[in-house]
This record gives structure tokens, sequence and C-alpha cells, in this order.
């Protein structure tokens, strides 16, 4: 059978499409290096959306690199159109993140492996941290600052969000665990960027949501692995007891400390031990273990993708309308806004499977990345997420809930970690750095490609002008 070419495609810049060869002299053939631009209907709806199903906003078409150069050709090409680009790994934050862009690059397909030492890996940024987790152990080794909960997500797109992991409480986002990145900036340049070059672009890139460029790899750090986990449980009915519990617990060394609050009235706080065999003394608890599980490195790694989501994804968790909303708040006000936050929790607040909230604690002190931090100066800080699915007729109560603990948190000094629903405007979210960060955009995006429909222009949420910082 004769293959049929597809018609080479270009840009109609008077009427602004993609559109196949014309005559005309605005249409300007697709100088875009070797990948794929794509336009078929299907794959445009696909890309229209992320994860939390609430926003909608169809780009013009999706391009699909193998390499930097496909992706700083693709730059160059839009810079000198006015085309809107923007990112996008497996589109799992929930709000607007990447959307309001003409053209969306499929970091997916960058996922090249460049090369295993046994103090780092670097790989191209649509590499899954699952997949790094896994060639990481295969030399005995680990992410240095650990992985997300879920880790099927694409390496670029949590440097972008900043990243967190449960458990790595002596550690701020895993952005910090990361060694250098190389970046393709506004310009179409390739600039490697890393603690010591071109600190400032280090610096905004992690966490900066694809607003300053599009990060095609990443050089992680790496730490010898523990052959195996053990998570203890113990559950409490009372926050304050909780967090008494896991400050004593950080206190004494132990390795990984967070909590998950999935049933009404209940916290659950897991304690992570890190050993190589099965005869070693775990160190004591504050109190006995409601349950232990021990697992070798990987399972644990792959823990709650297999048995949390993997299950709800079967369900078609996937296409659920999500509210999700995360937010740092200090060491002093966990107490008091966690409180405050069970005293209105409602049975059907959790009904949905995929309902989960989790606190981790975080270092501020470790923190080095652009991501706003909580106002107050106690050393440590509380990551809390609350991952609400729909919930049918609970919907609107859910909601509401979520959004008056958003306020509350924020009348504490709070700040939200951007993964969720972002509800603010760019100042309101970035302040006291918002100008510098602005005039770091203007230097790295002089034709404004970059963070279209990241930041809302409708009213925000009450009390989200006392946010701290
Ligand atoms: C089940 C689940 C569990 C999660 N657990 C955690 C957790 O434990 N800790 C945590 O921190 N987060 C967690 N998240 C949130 C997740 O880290 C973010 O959604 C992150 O965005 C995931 O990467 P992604 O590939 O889906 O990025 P996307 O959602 O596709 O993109 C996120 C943002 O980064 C930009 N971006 C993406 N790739 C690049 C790139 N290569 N260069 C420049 N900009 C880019 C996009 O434009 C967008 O603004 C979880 C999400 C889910 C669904």
């Amino acid at each position: 059978m004769s293959q049929v070419q597809a018609p080479a495609l270009g840009w109609d810049s008077r009427q602004r499409r993609w559109t196949a060869a014309s005559t005309s002299d605005d249409w300007h053939p697709a100088d875009i290096g070797g990948g794929e631009l794509l336009i078929d209907p299907d794959t445009l709806d696909h890309f229209a959306e992320s994860l939390g199903r609430r926003n909608h906003a169809r780009p013009m078409a999706v391009y699909q690199p193998r390499t930097t150069q496909d992706v700083a050709a693709l730059i160059r090409f839009c810079g000198r159109h006015g085309i809107r680009v923007a990112a996008r790994g497996t589109q799992h934050s929930t709000g607007t993140q990447g959307l309001g862009a003409d053209v969306h690059i499929d970091m997916r397909t960058m996922t090249a492996i460049h090369e295993v030492t046994d103090r780092s890996i670097t790989a191209d940024a649509g590499v899954t941290l699952r997949q790094l987790a896994e060639t990481a152990w295969c030399h005995q080794r680990r992410l240095a600052g650990g992985t997300t909960g879920y880790t099927r997500l694409t390496s670029g797109g949590v440097l972008s969000v900043g990243g967190f992991s449960p458990g790595a409480w002596r550690d701020a986002s895993l952005g910090e665990a990361a060694l250098g990145a190389e970046v393709v900036i506004g310009t179409g340049e390739i600039l490697d960027c890393g603690p010591t070059y071109n600190p400032w672009l280090w610096k905004v890139i992690r966490g900066g949501l694809g607003q300053f460029g599009i990060v095609t790899r990443i050089q992680w750090g790496l730490r010898p692995a523990p052959q195996l986990v053990t998570t203890r449980t113990r559950t409490f009915r009372d926050p304050t007891d909780l967090l008494t519990c896991a400050r004593t617990l950080m206190h004494a060394g132990h390795d990984g400390v967070w909590a998950r609050w999935q049933q009404p009235d209940q916290l659950e706080l897991r304690v992570e031990t890190h050993h190589h065999d099965d005869t070693a003394d775990l160190p004591p608890l504050d109190g006995p273990p409601d349950s232990s599980l021990t697992l070798p490195y990987l399972d644990h790694v792959r823990l709650f993708d297999e048995h949390f989501y993997d299950p709800l994804i079967q369900r078609s968790w996937a296409t659920w309308r999500k509210d999700w909303r995360d937010v740092l708040v200090d060491d002093t006000q966990i107490d008091g806004f966690l409180q405050a936050a069970f005293r209105a929790q409602r049975a059907h607040h959790f009904r949905s499977p995929g309902a989960i909230a989790i606190l981790m604690p975080k270092s501020r002190r470790a923190s080095t990345s652009a991501l706003p931090l909580p106002a107050g100066d106690s050393e440590r800080m509380w990551l809390v997420d609350w991952l609400l699915d729909d919930g049918g007729e609970d919907w609107d109560d859910m909601n509401a809930w979520a959004a008056d603990l958003t306020v509350a948190a924020r009348s504490v000094g709070a700040v939200a970690y951007h993964i969720g629903n972002i509800t603010l405007k760019f100042d309101e979210h970035y302040r006291p750095a918002a100008p510098l960060i602005r005039e770091l955009r203007d230097l790295v995006d002089p034709h404004a490609l970059f963070g279209h429909g990241l930041w809302t222009e409708t009213p925000s949420e009450p009390g989200s002008s006392t946010a701290g910082g």
C-alpha cells in the first residue's frame, strides 16, 4: 500500500492559525525542528484540560519534540510570530497550569536517560519520577530528595511546580535535590543553570510553572538506597496530639514523618525507617504502632501508585472533577489551623474514594528556589493538601469547605503551593518578590510566550489579600 504524505503545515500570520501549505505571503513554513506538530481535534481536545477537569482552553497545536534542539527551533519560530507556548507534562496539576497557550509542547516525547553515576542521574524532562527511581535503583541508588507520592509525573513538571516528597521532612522542595538543568528560554537560546552557573535562572525555574522557559534536561542528585523501608502508623483523633508526636519523632531523627487524613475524625501518622536487613532494630515510636509494613525500597516508592491511585484510575478517576488545594503553613500556626479544619469537617467531605488530605513537614531553611514561603520565621513549615474529588451531591459543600480552609490558611500567613486550583493573581502569589520575578520573566521571555492562563483575572476569594510574606 502506498503511503500518503501528510501535507506540510505552516503558520498563517494573518489568520493566526496553522494550515497546510499555501502560496499566500502570510504563510510561513513551520521551521520547527524535527518534532511532530499535531492539529487533529482529538489531540487538541485532550490537551484542552488538566486532571482537575474544571478549566478548559483548547490549544491550536501540540508539538512533540525529540530533542532540545527541536524545542529551541519551535520557540524561535513562535517568538518570530508571537505564538504563545506552554510545556505540558502529564497534565496532573489540577488548575490552569499549562493552559492558555497557542501551542503545547508535549514533553512526554523527550524520554532519554543520558547518564547515571553514583552521585547523579541526568535525563530528559519528559522522564517520569518513577522511571528515574527505577533506573537509580538498578545502581543501588535513590533520588536524593525522594519522590512525589504518585510517581507517574514528568520530572520536568515536578521541577517546574517545585515538588514535595512526603516523609522528607529535612528537605524543602524536590527542586533542592536537583543539581542543574538545561532550559530553552524565550529567545530560543539553550542555557544551562545550577547553583553556580546562571544561579538566577536556577532559582526561578524550580517552582516557576514554566514562566521562564522550557526545562529540557535535569541532573538529579542520588544517594545510596536502603534495601528496605518499614512504615509504621499511629492513628490520632486530635490534630495537636498528632503534631506533638510528629515533632518528637523528627527530633529523634526518624527517616520519614508525614500524615494523611482520609477518614473523618481520624489522622494517620506515618513513620518511615530506612534499613538494610530484616533483623535491624527499629527506633522506638512514641507509643505502640497500629500497623507496620516492611517493603523493598522500590516497592515502597511505588506503594501509592499501585495501591491507591491505580485502582482509582481503573474507576475512571482521571475524568472526575477535582478540587485540590495546597498551602504551606508556618509551624507556629499549624496546630490552630488543623484544629479549625477538624472542627469544620463533615463525613461526606471524605465520601469519595479518592478524597484525601495530606500533611508534610518541611524545612524552610533548606528552601533556595523562588517558591513562595509562609509568613513567620520557624525553621519548620507544613504542606497541607486537600485532594477532594467530585462527590456527586456533596460537591458544592466540599468545594465550600476547601475554599474556607484556603481562606483560613491565608489569614494565618499561609501561601499557596501552586499545584491545585490557583485562585490568586500573580502579584498576590509572589509578593514581595513579584517585581523581581516579573523583571526576570521579561528578561528571559522578551516575546511574552510563556505563562498565559496561569493567573486569575476574576476576583480572588475573600482573605487572599492577607497572604503573608
Ligand atoms: C495523584 C497525584 C499525586 C501527587 N503527589 C504530589 C506530591 O506528592 N508532591 C508534589 O509536589 N506534587 C504532587 N502532585 C502534583 C504534581 O507534582 C504536579 O501536578 C506536577 O505538575 C506534576 O507534573 P506533570 O508532569 O503532571 O506537570 P503538568 O501538570 O503537566 O505541568 C505543571 C506545570 O509545569 C509546567 N511544565 C511542565 N513541564 C515543564 C517543562 N519541562 N518545562 C517548563 N515547564 C514545565 C507546565 O506548563 C505547568 O505550568 C501530585 C499529583 C497527582 C495527580
